[in-house]
């Protein structure tokens, strides 16, 4: 029999009140059940966030310092298991070992960042108007957030969000993505083991009209952080909007590389080979549109086209494979459907677009890594997100048409251009919008220790990583003190009043 998952509630490893389970299947290998995981509702939920509002209240009170030995462990126990963690991560959503070797080791960074910030949290002591008086201000816990995130890095997006949350002195309920949620156990059980006291992190899983509409529409909820599609983004904001909640939205990309006449051609190939198709192209970063100048345009297609159709596809666990699958059939027929209007809007397929099912692919969602040549910026495929291993190469006749045609977008995650010319590098930082530019790199790669989100329909503004991560995880609280010994009144014009 399957292994069972159950939820987190309170300090507890629980069934769902339904009773009810749900799988997980391994997308290279659909015959292997990864396990059976709890499937929550609203009554869950309901548990969960009861326990978070209960926990909040002592959570909240400990020391910040000691808050980061929590994380501290955390982030040694995730150096411990990180073998373990990836190889769970690659069976259940299928991207390669060293990319989830790389997942996890994202978490461990931001454990011990989000730890640097328990001895840190800085507010501002300022000068005050008036004699006998002093102003700071300090960052307070919201109190219990909602987290809500996708599958495509089932540990990193948690780490950016719950470790910084707790280091803040909030309590979660954490709702992951139904595609992964072993990793999601996994992190949520280094946690428990950490030391995180009952209460502060719980875990529901479940669906997302479910688990995860229950919990943001709960009147204890005081925070929303989502990582997922702008369309289920925008449905959430909307939600935020009108119960006045916090929320923070990291949604969808449609990520340009720029190569310019003048580029290091090899190395703008390494970029969108790495960019195009690492994670499959189901990274929120992934390079979907290459944007080359005309003069670059036939040497840089013969040796993309070159490395992208020898990449060997197949099980990530495999040391010899490059690309995994698509994480589940849906993605896949999503893939589908953009190669065929691809190929209805008349851009010119040059390699893929086609599944990979040849012995024992047939037994996951493999797809051919997948390059459109003539394509327009007004297509469709130019325009949507695909999130899969596709990729569309567009001509420019100018360094101006390039950026204009990045910019031509609804979405303004991440970005990226190949350029020797020191001036055209530095104009496209000042110029492309986008919350994240490589100069001569591809369009992935963040650090922990950088803002991490996007401009325009990518989210609502906020960022996650670096310390401006804090400003979704706390409220800002000014504080006076007087010890004049009297009533001193501000903004009161005093010229003239003897005594003042
Ligand atoms: P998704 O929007 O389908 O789901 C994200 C999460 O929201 C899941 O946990 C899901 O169960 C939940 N959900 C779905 N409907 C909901 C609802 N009505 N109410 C509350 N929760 C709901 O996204 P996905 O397919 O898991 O992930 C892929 C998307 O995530 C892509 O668009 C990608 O660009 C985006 N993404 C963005 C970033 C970023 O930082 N900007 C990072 C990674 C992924």
């Amino acid at each position: 029999m399957s292994e069972r998952f159950r939820l987190f509630i309170d300090g507890q490893w629980v069934e769902s009140v339904s009773g009810e389970w749900f799988e997980n299947r391994n997308p290279a290998d659909r015959g292997d059940l990864v396990g059976l995981f709890a499937k929550g509702d609203a009554r869950d939920v309901e548990l969960a966030v009861v326990a978070a509002k209960r926990a909040y209240e002592s959570w909240r009170l400990v020391p910040a310092p000691k808050r980061a030995e929590i994380l501290q462990r955390a982030g040694r126990l995730l150096e411990e298991r990180k073998e373990a963690l990836a190889r769970d991560m690659t069976c259940e959503m299928g991207k390669i070992l060293d990319e989830t070797r790389g997942d996890v080791q994202e978490a461990i960074d931001t454990a011990f960042y989000a730890a640097g910030e328990g001895r840190r949290l800085f507010g501002d002591t300022v000068p005050v108007e008036l004699p006998d008086k002093m102003g700071f201000s300090i960052r307070c816990p919201v109190g219990v957030f909602a987290v809500v995130t996708p599958w495509n890095f089932p540990m990193a997006i948690p780490s950016w969000k719950i470790f910084p949350a707790l280091i803040c002195g909030n309590t979660v309920v954490f709702k992951p993505a139904s595609d992964t949620p072993l990793s999601a156990v996994n992190f949520v059980r280094v946690l428990e083991e950490a030391g995180v006291p009952p209460g502060v992190v719980n875990l529901v899983t479940g669906g997302g009209g479910t688990v995860g509409t229950a919990l943001l529409e709960h009147p204890h909820v005081r925070g929303i952080s989502f990582t997922g599609s702008t369309e289920v983004g925008r449905a959430i904001g909307e939600t935020a909007g009108r119960l006045l909640k916090r929320c923070s939205l990291e949604l969808g990309g449609k990520n340009p590389q720029i190569v310019l006449e003048d580029a290091d051609l090899d190395l703008a190939v390494d970029g969108a080979v790495w960019g195009g198709f690492g994670t499959t192209g189901q990274r929120c970063t992934a390079t979907s549109r290459i944007i080359v100048h005309e003069r670059a345009l036939s040497a840089f297609t013969e040796r993309f086209l070159e490395r992208a159709s020898k990449l060997r596809i197949g099980n990530g666990l495999d040391p010899a494979t490059e690309m995994g699958p698509c994480v589940t059939e849906g993605q896949r027929d999503t893939v589908e459907h953009y190669v065929k209007i691809g190929l209805d809007e008349g851009a010119t397929l040059l390699t893929g677009g086609e599944r990979a099912i040849e012995g024992d692919l047939a037994k996951g969602w493999f797809y051919r890594p997948t390059i459109f040549t003539n394509v327009r910026p007004d297509m469709r495929i130019a325009r949507e997100e695909i999130f899969g291993p596709v990729v569309s190469i567009l001509r420019a006749r100018s360094y101006e048409e390039a950026i204009a045609i990045a910019n031509d977008s609804s979405y303004g995650l991440s970005s990226s251009i190949y350029t020797r010319d020191i001036s055209r590098a530095c104009r496209a930082i000042r110029d492309l919008e986008a919350g994240i530019t490589y100069v001569n790199g591809p369009t992935i790669g963040a650090e922990v220790q950088l803002p991490f989100g996007g401009v325009k329909e990518t989210g609502n503004g906020h960022r996650e990583a670096s310390h401006t991560v804090l400003d979704v995880f706390t409220e800002w609280k000014s504080v006076y003190i007087d010890f004049s010994g009297r009533l001193q009144r501000a903004q009161i014009d005093t010229h003239g009043v003897s005594g003042e």
